[in-house]
């Protein structure tokens, strides 16, 4: 080994510095004072909770500050990076060490029940290597196979909520295979400062919702996400069409010379922010093709009608959550239909009952017709459970009846049946 003399420790490692906010500076590197500072805002963003155990941010706490000592040695962030992943376990075990308040129950194949006493996760991960059959015993009556590693620990968080989301759960899957990379290497690697740091902004999100925190603006667990109250118009020929915020309304008059609909819906909608819903333009009330929840508010009708109601009731923004839901997808004969709510399904009249019914657990409602449609083609999607290939669960396939008593939505009345010009159809041959 190459002893180095104090100065030389001290050298800036110039791999690091090609490291810039636009970028990988290609001919370009940064200052060393300016590198410095750039990659401690980095993870500086990164913060956990006061209400997440004090261990965990201890550990996450000393990534955070060995990361900026990449300045000096560019190795570093490979050693951030793949401690952060077993920090991931940590958190988990010290959320459910914190959950079970020192004692965990447990049920044995013949249904006798255990409590076992659990003041640290070490204490009981001993019991449950001893009792490798018992099954971990939840307050509603489930219970799981529990063999306290990670995946044991995923599968326990997934069933309290504390980790939720369909495409959350393949990242969870992409941090666990990195994990089992980092715990048991095959070979060499180096992780640029980059991928170091994505991998902390991920755990951050994670350990932050183990303990109920979301993050505003996160990729995982942001924060409910908001929706606006949105005028859609569009003219009579279906070539032109207008988005606002309903606010708006108040100023807006029926051009005189062509008759322009509108509807008032509340959806994803923010232009300060160029944040549009990407389904918006197509929006059908009866069937989910917006990314995010849109909920039919009045209309269709004129302008003129639009405002006055709008003036009458000010129907105000909220927040909605949009992981995990439930969609239900038709197949009959040749046509699919696209993904409708289960308390849309549950008011359909008889002659929209018949075919196969898909029950598919998604955040998006794309994912679920994308799922169905591989289903049928079958190309790979897995039939049962979660899928391999897409972000998405099935719940049931079955018929109608079969998949409404599973999801339980109460029949309520169909909203009015309304589209856009651009709306696709509501079904199409599959061949
Ligand atoms: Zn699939």
């Amino acid at each position: 080994m190459n002893i180095k003399k104090l100065d030389e420790l001290r050298q800036v490692d110039d791999r690091t510095l090609r490291f810039t906010p636009m970028g990988l500076g290609l001919g370009v590197q940064m200052r060393p004072e300016d590198a410095a500072e750039f990659q401690q805002q980095v993870v500086a963003q990164f913060e956990l909770a006061p209400e997440v155990a004090e261990g965990t941010r201890n550990s996450f706490e000393d990534l955070r500050k060995v990361f900026a000592y990449g300045l000096f040695c560019y190795e570093i962030f490979t050693l951030v990076n793949d401690r952060g992943l077993l920090v991931l376990e940590q958190a988990l075990r010290d959320r459910f060490i914190d959950h079970h308040k020192g004692a965990v129950a447990f049920v044995d194949l013949d249904g006798c029940q255990h409590t076992v006493s659990a003041p640290n996760y070490q204490q009981l991960y001993s019991v449950v290597r001893k009792n490798p059959r018992r099954k971990l015993l939840f307050d509603d009556g489930e219970t799981i196979d529990f063999n306290g590693t990670l995946g044991g620990l995923r599968t326990w968080a997934r069933h309290l909520g504390l980790l939720r989301g369909q495409r959350n759960h393949a990242v969870e899957q992409a941090i666990t295979r990195l994990r089992n990379t980092a715990a048991h290497p095959a070979g060499y690697h180096l992780t640029t400062p980059v991928d170091a740091a994505r991998t902390l902004s991920d755990l951050a999100e994670i350990i932050n919702h183990l303990w109920g925190v979301t993050t505003p603006g996160g990729r995982l667990y942001p924060t409910l996400i908001r929706r606006e109250v949105v005028v859609l118009a569009w003219d009579a020929a279906g070539t032109q069409q207008q988005t606002a915020l309903a606010d708006e309304l108040s100023a807006a008059v029926d051009p005189g010379d062509q008759l322009w609909q509108c509807v008032i819906v509340r959806a994803v909608f923010r232009p300060d922010q160029h944040i549009t819903d990407p389904g918006l333009s197509e929006f059908d009330s009866r069937c989910e093709v917006t990314q995010y929840p849109a909920d039919l508010l009045w209309g269709p009708g004129s302008i003129t009608d639009a405002a006055a109601w709008y003036a009458e009731h000010r129907p105000e923004p909220d927040e909605c959550d949009y992981l995990d839901r439930t969609f239900l997808i038709r197949h009959d004969g040749a046509d699919l239909y696209l993904p409708v709510r289960p308390s849309v399904a549950a008011s359909l009249p008889d002659a929209d009952q018949c075919g196969k019914w898909y029950a598919i657990k998604a955040d998006h409602p794309t994912d679920a017709y994308h799922h169905v449609r591989n289903l049928i083609a079958g190309v790979g999607c897995a039939r049962r459970g979660r899928c391999s290939q897409c972000p998405v669960e099935t719940i049931r396939v079955g018929s109608y009846q079969e998949v409404i008593s599973l999801t339980a939505a109460p029949a309520t009345p169909l909203p009015p049946d309304v589209t856009t010009p651009w709306a696709h159809p509501r079904s199409r041959a599959i061949t």
